[in-house]
């Protein structure tokens, strides 16, 4: 026909894996718009496929994520909602309110978290994440959130060591962000215990670290690096085990890297992880 050619197809390499390849091919033509030869070219694509397809299950999972919670405080709601109408025929009843309005602040409170890490994603993809920079206590910081976390998780036993006591200048809300996350995830990794260990320490003379250890089901080695990428889960037949949309570290990556710091991950499958990330002492 002549037409534009673009096309999506899977070529096999040498080693026989299948890669997705552009093929594209345009007609060149001669003064009397006959043919006279073809320009055409193949990429491969593959890398972009992959992040496309797992953009899409990303946004199947948000929809999933988001409709559970909704579902569930719309129901609470209606009972509420009968149960005070029964009130009012018969006044002395005595309504379980609390705990149902305790469930809808843990529904509510869990779409909050979704929503944040979205809209931080997208802040990080238009470069406009700033850092509100203050000088802090690093190891109050990191009680603090240790006992919020263990406040609201009665049954996890968190240990925590300090063998440095510093100061840093650094976003305060944006670390304790990564912290929760290593730990929230040192939690939710371990399906068998519930014990983690947080350490404070002093990385030579300029660099604070503070690491997040596990005992739960480890990391493939070559996962490991894979992820920090966005929205990549480490998929196995217990992937719809863990509940999470895979931005989690992405986020505390750039979070980390705009401090000048680091994170490093050292893992054994089937033994458990340890999460440290690293930051100057002393930022300006
Ligand atoms: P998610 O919301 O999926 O937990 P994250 O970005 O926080 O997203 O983590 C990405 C992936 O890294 C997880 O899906 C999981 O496979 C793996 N992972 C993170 N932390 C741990 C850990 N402590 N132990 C084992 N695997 C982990």
């Amino acid at each position: 026909t002549g037409e534009d050619l673009e096309l999506e197809l899977r070529l096999f390499d040498k080693k026989g894996d299948a890669k997705w390849h552009l093929g594209r091919a345009i007609a060149i033509r001669d003064e009397d718009n006959v043919i006279t030869s073809w320009v055409s070219s193949v990429t491969e694509i593959q890398k972009l496929k992959e992040e496309e397809e797992r953009k899409e299950g990303f946004l199947k999972l948000v929809s999933h994520e988001l409709k559970t919670p909704v579902t569930s405080i719309k129901g609470y709601v209606q009972l509420l909602l009968s149960l005070l109408e029964r009130e009012q025929e018969r006044e002395k009843d005595n309504i379980p309110i609390k705990p149902y309005l305790n469930r809808i602040e843990t529904q509510v409170e869990r779409l909050i978290r979704l929503i944040s890490e979205m809209l931080d994603l997208a802040r990080i993809e238009q470069n406009e994440m700033e850092l509100r920079k203050e000088r802090f206590d690093l190891n109050k910081h990191v009680e603090d959130i240790v006992e919020d976390i263990t406040y609201t998780n009665k049954e996890v036993e968190i240990d925590l060591n300090h063998l440095c006591e510093c100061e840093v200048v650094a976003d305060k809300d944006r670390i304790g962000q990564v912290i929760i996350n290593f730990i929230t995830n040192a939690l939710k990794y371990s399906p068998e215990g519930n014990k983690v260990d947080v350490t404070v320490y002093q990385d030579g003379d300029e660099k604070v670290s503070v690491s997040v250890k596990d005992y739960g089901i480890g990391i493939e080695k070559k996962e490991i690096k894979k992820i920090f990428n966005r929205f990549y889960r480490v998929s196995s037949k217990s992937e719809g085990t863990y509940s999470g949309f895979g931005i989690g570290l992405y986020l505390s990556n750039e979070i980390i890297q705009r401090h000048n710091g680091k994170i490093f991950v050292d893992s054994e499958l089937g033994e458990g992880s340890e999460f440290t990330f690293t930051i100057p002492l002393n930022l300006n």
